[in-house]
C-alpha cells in the first residue's frame, strides 16, 4: 500500500492516505488541459492530495498559492517547504530598528532607497536571502497578490511547470485586486483636485487621469531625491511611484468595459476612495495567471461549476478537467435548517430585518451553552441585530473593519456561551469543536448591486446571472461550513430569509450535492 511517506512526506503527522487522496492526484497527472479543478469540501485533506501530484510529476518547478500567511506557514511546517511572504513583512537592513512588525520602515523602500546601486547588504537581506531559497526549491508557497506582483513584474516566479492553486474560487477576487486602480481621498486632498465634472462620462475620467498622473509626478519632484531621504519620506515616495505606475497601465487600458466606485461610508459621513475597475476579469487572466505556468490545479470547496470558472478566467470550457468529492462528514452533524421567516430585500428591510430578530431569539432559547456565530452580511444588519437582541442578551460581541481579527481571536478565547454578530467572517475563518456549535444566516449573501461592478457584471452579460448566482452560493456554502471542520465535530446552521428558496429554485443545481443532502426545511 502506498503511504504518504513514500514521497518523502512525515510519516506522523501522514500515516496513510485517506480516501480519494492519492487516486485524485494520480487523475490530476495523466490530464493533459491546462487546469484540473478538483471540488473537495473540508476534511479531504486538499494540502497532502496537491503536494503528492507535485511528487508523481517527478516534482517540477512548482509554486503553491493561498490566500493568506497562515496558511503559508501551515504548509511550510507540514511539507518542509519554504514560503515567501510580502515585503512588508521583512526589515531592511540600513533600518532595522525602524521595522515595526511591518508598520514602519520595511523592504518595500528597497529600488528607491537603492536607486540603482547595490545594496552593502545584499547577500544577508532577509526578503532576498527568502526569496534566494524559494526561487532554488522545486516548490514553495507564495500568496495571490505577492504572486501577481512578482510574476508579471519581476518574472522570478513565472516559467513555471506547475501552478497549484488553492482556494481557486477567489482567483477572480485576487486578478480584480491585482488589475483595479485606486485614488485615495488622502492622495487627491494632497494633489488639490477633485473628481471631474463630468463623472459618467469616459472621456472626462481620461482627462482626469492623465491630470492626477501630471501632479504626481510634480509631487515625486518636489520630495527630492532618495538617497537624502528619511525613511518615512522613502516610503512616501514609493507609494506615488507605485500610484504612478498604476496610472500608466490604467491610461492605457481604460475603456468603456471599466467601471468606476466610490463608497460612502455611511457612519463617518466621508466617501473612500476612487477604484478604476475592469467590468469582466476573464481577458487579464491569460496574460497575468495562465501564462506563467504549463499547467495548474484549482482546488476549493465552492467551485461551483468548473466549466463555469473556467470561462471566467480567460479559458475555454474544454481547458479543464474535473472531480467533484463528497464530503467526508456525515450530513446530521452539519444540519442546514432553512426556516423562511422573511424576504430581506433593501425595500423590505423595514418590516424583515425585525422578524429576523424575533427568529434568531426563538432560536437562540435552543442553546443557552453554545457560542454561536450571526453572518450579518452588512453593518447596516448587523447594528439592527445588535440593538434588537442586547436588551435580552449581555453575551453579544461584534467588531469593525479594523479590528476583525482580534475580535475573532476575542470570540474564540471565550469558554462561556456567547452571540458573535459578524459582518465579514464567511472565509479563513476555523471554529472547531465547542469554538462554535451554531451558525445563524438571517440574509442571503447577495454580492452588492450598489456596486456599478457586480451591476454591470450581472447585466451586461449573458452569464451574468449564473456569476451572480455562483458567487452568492459560494458564499452561503462557506459561511456555513465555518464550525463542522473535523470527522466527530458538529455544528448547526440557519439561514432565515426566504431569498434562499428563490435561489434554489432558480439555480439549485449550482450547490454541491454534498452540502444540498444536509440542507432541512422547517419552522420555528
Ligand atoms: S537589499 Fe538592501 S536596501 Fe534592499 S531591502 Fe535588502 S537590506 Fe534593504
Amino acid at each position: 500500500m502506498v503511504v504518504p511517506a513514500d514521497f518523502g512526506f512525515d510519516a506522523q503527522k501522514f500515516p496513510s492516505y485517506r480516501e480519494n487522496q492519492l487516486e485524485v492526484a494520480q487523475k490530476i497527472i495523466v490530464s493533459d488541459k491546462p487546469l484540473y479543478s478538483v471540488e473537495a469540501p473540508t476534511g479531504i485533506g486538499k494540502s497532502l492530495l496537491a503536494m503528492t501530484s507535485h511528487a508523481l510529476m517527478d516534482r517540477p518547478r512548482s509554486v503553491y498559492l493561498v490566500s493568506t500567511k497562515q496558511l503559508q506557514d501551515q504548509i511550510e511546517i507540514d511539507f518542509n517547504v519554504p514560503t515567501l511572504k510580502g515585503r512588508n513583512n521583512y526589515p531592511c537592513l540600513h533600518f532595522p530598528a525602524l521595522f515595526d512588525d511591518g508598520r514602519g520602515v520595511t523592504s518595500e523602500i528597497c529600488s528607491d532607497y537603492l536607486h540603482g546601486d547595490d545594496c552593502d547588504f545584499e547577500a544577508d537581506c532577509p526578503y532576498l536571502k527568502q526569496k534566494r531559497k524559494a526561487l532554488r526549491a522545486p516548490m514553495c508557497v507564495l500568496n495571490y497578490p505577492l504572486f501577481l506582483s512578482e510574476a508579471n513584474y519581476v518574472g522570478g516566479f513565472s516559467n513555471l511547470s506547475y501552478l497549484i492553486m488553492d482556494e481557486c474560487d477567489r482567483i477572480e477576487d485576487h486578478l480584480m485586486s491585482f488589475i483595479e486602480v485606486s485614488i485615495t481621498p488622502y492622495l487627491m486632498k494632497r494633489l488639490d483636485i477633485g473628481p471631474p465634472r463630468y463623472k459618467t462620462k469616459l472621456d472626462s475620467w481620461v482627462e482626469w487621469i492623465k491630470e492626477v498622473a501630471l501632479r504626481i509626478i510634480k509631487e515625486i519632484e518636489k520630495v527630492g531625491p532618495p538617497n537624502s531621504l528619511s525613511p518615512a519620506k522613502l516610503k512616501d515616495l514609493m507609494r506615488l511611484k507605485r500610484t504612478s505606475r498604476r496610472l500608466e497601465f490604467l491610461s492605457s487600458s481604460l475603456n468603456d468595459n471599466w467601471v468606476m466606485e466610490q463608497e460612502e461610508n455611511k457612519y463617518r459621513k466621508s466617501l473612500g476612495p476612487i477604484v478604476f475597475k475592469p467590468v469582466k476579469i476573464g481577458g487579464f487572466a491569460p496574460s497575468n495567471l495562465w501564462g506563467h505556468t504549463q499547467r495548474s490545479l484549482g482546488m476549493s470547496a465552492t467551485i461551483m461549476g468548473p466549466q463555469a470558472m473556467a470561462i471566467e478566467l480567460g479559458l475555454h470550457s474544454w481547458d479543464v478537467d474535473s472531480v467533484s468529492l463528497d464530503s467526508p462528514f456525515p450530513a446530521e452533524s452539519r444540519w442546514v435548517n432553512y426556516i423562511p421567516v422573511a424576504s430581506v430585500t433593501h425595500n423590505t428591510k423595514g418590516s424583515a430585518y425585525p422578524k429576523l430578530g424575533d427568529a434568531i431569539e426563538t432560536t437562540l432559547k435552543e442553546y443557552p451553552k453554545e457560542k454561536v456565530l450571526i453572518h450579518a452580511v452588512s453593518y447596516d444588519l448587523r447594528n439592527f441585530l445588535m440593538d434588537y437582541l442586547r436588551p435580552q442578551y449581555h453575551g453579544l460581541m461584534t467588531h469593525d473593519k479594523d479590528d476583525r481579527a482580534q475580535a475573532l481571536e476575542r470570540f474564540k478565547g471565550y469558554n462561556k456561551p456567547i452571540v458573535f454578530i459578524s459582518p465579514s467572517m464567511d472565509r479563513g475563518v476555523d471554529l472547531p469543536g465547542d469554538l462554535c456549535r451554531v451558525i445563524m444566516v438571517p440574509k442571503i449573501p447577495y454580492p452588492n448591486l450598489g456596486s456599478p461592478q457586480v451591476n454591470r457584471r450581472l447585466h451586461a452579460f449573458s452569464d451574468g446571472p449564473l456569476w451572480y448566482a455562483r458567487r452568492t452560493a459560494r458564499t452561503l456554502v462557506q459561511m456555513t461550513g465555518r464550525a463542522t471542520r473535523s470527522l466527530g465535530d458538529w455544528s448547526v446552521s440557519y439561514i432565515y430569509d426566504a431569498q434562499f428558496g428563490e435561489l434554489v429554485a432558480r439555480s439549485g443545481h449550482i450547490f454541491p450535492s454534498w452540502w444540498r443532502e444536509a440542507v432541512r426545511s422547517g419552522s420555528l
